[in-house]
């Protein structure tokens, strides 16, 4: 039986995970992938408080996440990766967690911590080349694209720093926004207008994608005009990149009609991350809050575990 049974291994879960175990609570956290969740497909986090020392000493997602694993463990915490939890009983005192391969695990509380996923755009050719030219990551895939072109798709934060990221290998970043203006932070909007391997393509979305194993053209069409537009693969090159930063998806249908969630799908909880359900929490990108980012996954993760901790101690 464990106190506190944390769902997912982001940076919510993972600093859940040290709060309940440093207060010496029997804590396991299940992450269904590899540890660490969105952030590690980022080569640079230069806005969670310490993570910069000076110019130049950059902390990496991964190298982060690896901290913060270090960090839980060695308060004790217990970490399973590999275990996608498919099935929850949140009725009762005693809750009851399986996953998909069967294992069931017994708990006096819960905090859900599945994070979110990249929204993907939804046009033809967007999967089946996805891998193939097509990513969701910059880091993971950026260096595939040595001296060719690559398309950035979308105008907030992820979509601009990602973009400022691949102009190290690409020769040119065209960077398409639905809207007439970029929605970053003004201080990395400053940093890619500086930069002269960045172009704009604005008011504009993908239509479809196309390529025979490889992205070779895609079809953006532009929203005022209705203008369409085929971008061919360079003929040198045979190829080109399309990287996909549009925003999230919440990681919640575990949760359908058992927690509440508004329209989007995002858990709804009130300030100390408690859900409707006693013993039951939510942290980071999956609940419903103003700014999805690391330093604020890290801060619901620890009002969650605080929450988590005073609820365990009425049961006891
Ligand atoms: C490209 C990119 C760049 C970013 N850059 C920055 C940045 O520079 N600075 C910053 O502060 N933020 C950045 N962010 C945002 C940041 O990564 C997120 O806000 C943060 O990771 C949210 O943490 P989380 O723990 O709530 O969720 P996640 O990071 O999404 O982690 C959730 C974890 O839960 C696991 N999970 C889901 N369902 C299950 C299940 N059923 N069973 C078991 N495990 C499950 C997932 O596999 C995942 O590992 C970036 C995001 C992206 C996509």
């Amino acid at each position: 039986m464990y106190d506190v049974v944390i769902i997912g291994g982001g940076p919510a879960g993972l600093t859940a995970a040290l709060y309940n175990a440093r207060a010496r609570l029997k804590v396991l956290v299940l992450e269904q992938k590899k540890l660490g969740g969105q952030i590690v497909i980022t080569h640079e986090i230069a806005n969670f408080p310490g993570s910069v020392k000076g110019e130049g000493a950059e902390t990496s997602g991964p190298e982060l996440i690896e901290r913060m694993k270090e960090q839980a463990t060695n308060f004790g915490a217990e970490i399973e990766v590999g275990k996608q939890v498919e099935t929850i009983d949140f009725d009762g005192k005693v809750k009851t967690i399986t996953c998909h391969d069967g294992t069931t695990y017994e708990t006096r509380s819960v905090i859900c911590a599945n994070g979110a996923h990249p929204r993907q755009i939804g046009c033809p050719g967007e999967q089946e080349l996805s891998g193939k030219g097509v990513s969701y990551c910059a880091t993971c895939d950026g260096a595939l694209f040595e001296d060719m072109e690559v398309y950035v798709i979308g105008g907030g934060n992820s979509a601009v720093e990602e973009a400022l990221f691949l102009t190290r290998f690409a020769r040119k970043v065209t960077i398409i926004q639905n809207l007439s203006f970029l929605t970053a932070d003004a201080i990395a909007i400053e940093e890619a207008k500086a930069n002269d391997k960045i172009d704009y393509i604005f008011d504009s979305v993908v239509d479809k994608i196309e390529g025979d194993g490889m992205v070779e053209s895609m079809t953006i069409r532009n929203t005022k005009t209705n203008q369409t537009t085929e971008f061919k693969a360079d003929e040198d090159d045979g190829l080109f990149g399309v990287f996909i930063f549009i925003g999230n998806i919440p990681n919640t249908d575990l949760y359908q009609g058992v927690l509440p969630m508004d329209e989007q799908g995002y858990l709804t909880t009130d300030d100390a991350m408690k859900t409707d359900i006693a013993g039951v929490f939510a942290a980071g990108d999956l609940r419903q809050k103003t700014l999805r980012q690391v330093v604020t996954a890290a801060g619901d993760g620890a009002t969650a575990a605080y929450s988590a901790q005073k609820y365990v101690a009425t049961l006891k």
